[in-house]
């Protein structure tokens, strides 16, 4: 069984795009720079943050964390959006989700500049990734790809089943994972609550992939042998014997399921830390887009 160590990979990509900043910044160039937009306390949300905004540090981005109280209104968010929007100093800008609830998700995503969507949620590199052409990707999605590609694991005419069609994970992995070209090429399944007997779905998969919110629901009964398991789930999960009262755990009950897998992703250091480096491969490329 191959550990597929996010956390090493994510390492070396790191030293890869310092090694291009420190070139850029030789040349007088223009620094890439990540604005992070954090809304209300969430514990959750804060540690992302934070993890994205110390990542760029070590790669040599400027980074800016712009705090809101939870209490924000929608108007006033939409301001903080418009003032990154037309700020020429930053390249690119993410707004951490969730938002507290009185807040029109939908709206504050369509309101950002789709040239400075380093998260490739909005429509237009949504629809410009469906269509194949140059866009900002999703950054869990394309963290993976960009995981499965490192590690070698061929993806052509693979049978790949996606737990969870979410429009930040599982719905942009299936477009990812089927489009024409390397890596892709492989034939997808997209299953959800709905899905009826999830088990023998997930049971064909040559490589499963796991973004549904419930800790550890796959369990090794559901894994054929052999199969690459990607875990995309962060839950927390109560366990008084941690000093902070929980530990992390998937959406795959990875003790029994490594028995049968020849690859899985570990959670922490899996899938969370190819997520923010993909977020930074977009910032630099939207620094040198200008
Ligand atoms: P959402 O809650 O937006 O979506 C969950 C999906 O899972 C939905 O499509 C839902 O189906 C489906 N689902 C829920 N219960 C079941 C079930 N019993 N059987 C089958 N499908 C089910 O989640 P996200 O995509 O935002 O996140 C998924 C997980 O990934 C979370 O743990 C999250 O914390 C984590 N995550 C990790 C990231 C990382 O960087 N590692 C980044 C983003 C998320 P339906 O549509 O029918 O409701």
């Amino acid at each position: 069984m191959q550990l597929l160590d996010g956390k090493s990979l994510s390492q070396t990509i790191k030293e890869e795009l310092k090694t291009e900043v420190d070139a850029i910044r030789q040349a007088a160039g223009k620094i890439p720079h990540l604005a992070a937009v954090l809304v209300g306390d969430d514990p959750a949300s804060q540690v992302y943050v934070r993890n994205k905004v110390r990542s760029c540090e070590e790669v040599g981005f400027r980074s800016s964390l712009i705090r809101r109280p939870a209490t924000i209104s929608q108007e006033e968010l939409l301001e903080v959006v418009e003032t990154l929007n037309d700020d020429p100093d930053v390249d690119g800008f993410i707004v951490q989700l969730p938002l507290p609830a009185h807040l029109d998700e939908d709206a504050i995503n369509l309101a950002i500049s789709p040239q400075k969507d380093v998260d490739g949620f909005t429509p237009v590199n949504i629809g410009r990734m469906t269509l194949g052409l140059e866009a900002y990707l999703p950054a869990t999605p394309n963290g993976i790809m960009v995981l499965l590609e490192r590690y070698g694991i061929e993806t052509s005419g693979k049978e790949v089943v996606v737990l969870g069609r979410s429009n930040i994970v599982g719905t942009p992995m299936t477009i990812l994972l089927s489009r024409k070209r390397q890596p892709g090429n492989a034939t997808v399944t997209l299953c959800h609550s709905r899905t009826r007997d999830l088990a023998a779905h997930c049971r064909r998969a040559d490589i499963l992939i796991a973004a549904i919110g419930i800790p550890e629901m796959v369990t090794a009964d559901m894994v054929k042998e052999g199969a690459v398991i990607i875990d995309v789930g962060i839950n927390r999960v109560d366990d008084s014997s941690r000093k902070r009262g929980y530990r992390l755990a998937g959406d795959v009950d990875f003790e029994s399921v490594k028995a049968k897998a020849s690859a899985i992703t570990p959670v922490p250091g899996g899938v969370g830390p190819m997520t923010i480096v993909s977020l930074m491969m977009n910032t630099l490329k939207a620094s040198q887009a200008k």
